[in-house]
């Protein structure tokens, strides 16, 4: 499943569901996937099975995607994420960490 059919099922499921729909709730979308993070990060430090880690990843990435809807309906996520990968790949070595000792 690619990232414009995994907003369309998004998008269903909050419909369904009687989740948050307007552009006035993208921070708290936001919000939400910061916390699903936290929720990914905690369940490593705790051990956690592989599964509820990945479960609470997917998570997060529901809630961006969700906030792409909203936030930037007119930009297809398959293409910008080739287009920002191609970017990241003709940067430099360990582009970004310019700090960091090797
Ligand atoms: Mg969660």
């Amino acid at each position: 499943m690619h990232l414009e059919e995994m907003k369309k099922e998004i998008h269903n499921l909050v419909l369904l569901k009687g989740f948050y729909n307007r552009p006035e709730d993208i921070p708290k979308k936001l919000l939400f996937a910061f916390i699903e993070l936290g929720e990914a990060s905690d369940a490593w430090k705790k051990g956690k099975a592989e599964e509820k880690i990945a479960e609470e990843l997917i998570d997060t990435i529901f809630y961006i995607l969700d906030t792409s809807r909203l936030a930037c309906p007119t930009i297809d996520m398959d293409e910008m994420f080739k287009k920002k990968l191609d970017k990241n790949l003709n940067r430099a070595f360990r582009y970004g960490e310019g700090h960091r000792k090797t």
